[in-house]
């Protein structure tokens, strides 16, 4: 029997109700539970594809291709259960849905309308494609009293009244807030953001509740009271120092417990020895280098959460802590690279898209190339890679890639059509931007005993995740090798270069992959584990 728990958040926003979720979905794996963890968002974007980084931070890509929200990235790192496309869900994704349908006339001459259809429609999303899981966790984006919500917290309280309690359960997430004027926590906060949830029909079963220091009995005790529930359905949720103490704060509080007993399940308490040994591990570390990630959307660190979460990682592997500057690009354009990189153990140049700080992240790479500091280029960063190397070292002046616009040594070009397995996609130069990118998991082929075969630990074929429009130009991949640019992993068909290494270097390595959506605390990936061991072998040097 598959039991549903609905997260929903109040007070404010980014109070971390996906860590909370992805925290509890660990806590219930533990107990030997299977989970299933799904998010909503409220947005009338279909996918989070087509939306600015700086405005949403990073768009997570899964397996099957679907590009997500970033919170389905803290939800594969805490559980490493792979998400789907059926675990994101946005108001876009329910409208055009439903629309559809009415256009083939499935609603047989009814007036479509939010109450039933819509509310129908999301009920049958968050039940969709599952598997027997013992748990589906299902976060609403969004803020309690968001107009955009209400639909789904419409369809929730729906599912509670229609499933029942041995099957639906709700847990809200507030903020109890320190005032420093009066010397005190302030519950009203939380007891209106639950009236608000009771307005609309629901009746949380757990509180968590956000807060910068301890809470005390009486604080929890009146929240209790003003918001039916027993003392121990208040759960505080108070900062730590790394989020791989989550899990242990969480269940110290009692919160798994509280879930097993609201649905009458007994099960052993979790071990949580190995989060304990991450946890020791991330505040005890044995040095640190400082690696710098090159990137244009650098205002908003959350852009690059994933890469952010793997070179924890990847230092999480080598035993130490991984400092990292995050340097806008633009600043390289016009200052010289060793102001801003002199110092640094390894150069990273992420995932980007248009032209914008190209040329700074093209110096930041001749910088690494040059000066031997180990370099890590991913999509993006490849390309730029091969523009440089291509300028540089091949002696082509005028290369470049068609993301920016036509120019004369195109080593980068517009991908319009690919295989997937043994179908082939195509795409037109002039088609949607929405979700046509070469997207999800693709296997590519790696030549024996490159360099980068050895860190997968030998593997010959591997299977990354993809999201980008361009692609390395076949054509001058035999004029690159010959100035000294390996192209070590291609796609199974022989026609796109996935990987490229420069062997007259320690560690110059680039992927037109994602490697950091699939790194996770408990198996950090082997690319950011090797990076992370050559910078500490660079610091040795310098
Ligand atoms: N803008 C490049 C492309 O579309 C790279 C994309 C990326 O880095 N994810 O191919």
């Amino acid at each position: 029997m598959t039991r549903f728990i609905f997260i929903t958040g109040g007070v404010v926003s980014s109070l971390g109700k996906g860590l909370s979720a992805a925290a509890l979905g660990a806590l219930l794996q533990g107990r030997g539970f299977r989970v299933r963890l799904r998010k909503i968002d409220p947005y009338l974007n279909v996918d989070s594809g087509t939306m600015s980084p700086y405005q949403h931070g990073e768009v997570f890509v899964t397996e099957d291709g679907a590009e997500t929200d970033l919170d389905i990235g803290h939800y594969e790192r805490f559980t490493n259960v792979a998400g789907k496309r059926s675990d994101s869900i946005t108001t876009g994704r329910v409208y055009s849905t439903v629309i559809a349908r009415e256009r083939k006339g499935e609603y047989l001459g009814a007036t479509v309308q939010v109450i039933p259809h819509v509310v129908d429609s999301i009920k049958e999303f968050i039940q969709a494609d599952l598997d027997g899981e013992d748990f589906v966790l299902c976060e609403i984006g969004g803020t309690v009293g968001d107009i955009e919500s209400l639909p789904f917290l419409e369809a929730i309280r729906e599912l509670g009244n229609e499933l029942g309690t041995e099957r639906v359960m709700y847990v809200h997430l507030t903020l109890v807030p320190w005032i420093s004027a009066a010397g005190e926590l302030k519950t009203k906060p939380t007891q209106h953001s639950v009236k608000q949830l009771l307005s609309i029909g629901i009746q949380p079963d757990v509180l968590m509740c956000r807060c910068d220091r301890e809470v005390p009995p009486d604080v929890r005790r009146k929240i209790a009271q003003f918001c039916n529930l027993r003392f121990e359905q208040v759960i505080p949720v108070i900062d730590v120092d790394t989020i791989y103490q989550v899990p242990i704060a969480c269940h110290s509080e009692g919160l798994d417990e509280q879930v097993c007993r609201y649905f009458k399940l007994s099960s052993p308490a979790p071990d949580l020895g190995r989060w304990q040994k991450l946890v020791d591990s991330v505040r005890r570390p044995d040095g640190a280098v400082s690696v710098a990630v090159v990137g244009k959307y650098v205002d908003l660190i959350d852009s690059y959460k994933s890469v952010a979460e793997a070179l924890i990682h990847g230092g999480i592997a080598n035993g130490i802590q991984v400092s990292v500057s995050w340097i806008d690009a633009e600043l390289l354009e016009h200052a010289a690279p060793e102001e801003h990189l002199r110092d640094q153990h390894g150069i990273l140049v992420p995932g980007g898209f248009g032209e914008r700080g190209s040329e700074g992240m093209i110096h930041a790479t001749r910088f690494a190339r040059e000066r031997k500091i180990p370099f890590f280029g991913i999509c993006f960063g490849m390309q730029l890679a091969v523009v440089e190397a291509a300028r540089n070292l091949a002696d082509l002046p005028g290369a470049s890639s068609t993301e920016f616009r036509p120019c004369q040594d195109p080593v980068v070009g517009l991908m319009t059509e690919w295989m997937r397995d043994s179908v082939r996609e195509k795409r037109k130069a002039n088609g949607d931007l929405g979700g046509t990118m070469r997207l999800g998991a693709y296997t590519a082929v790696l030549e024996p005993e490159s360099q980068i075969s050895k860190i997968y630990g030998g593997a010959t074929t591997i299977k990354e995740r993809h999201r980008h429009r361009y692609e390395v130009n076949i054509n001058y991949k035999d004029r690159l090798q010959k100035a000294g640019v390996s192209f070590s992993g291609m796609s199974p068909d022989g026609q796109l270069p996935e990987t490229l290494e420069i062997h007259s270097h320690p560690w110059f390595i680039g992927v037109q992959f994602h490697p950091e959506l699939k790194s996770r605390p408990f198996a950090p990936h082997p690319l950011f584990a090797d990076f992370i061991g050559a910078a500490v072998r660079q610091s040795r040097l310098v």
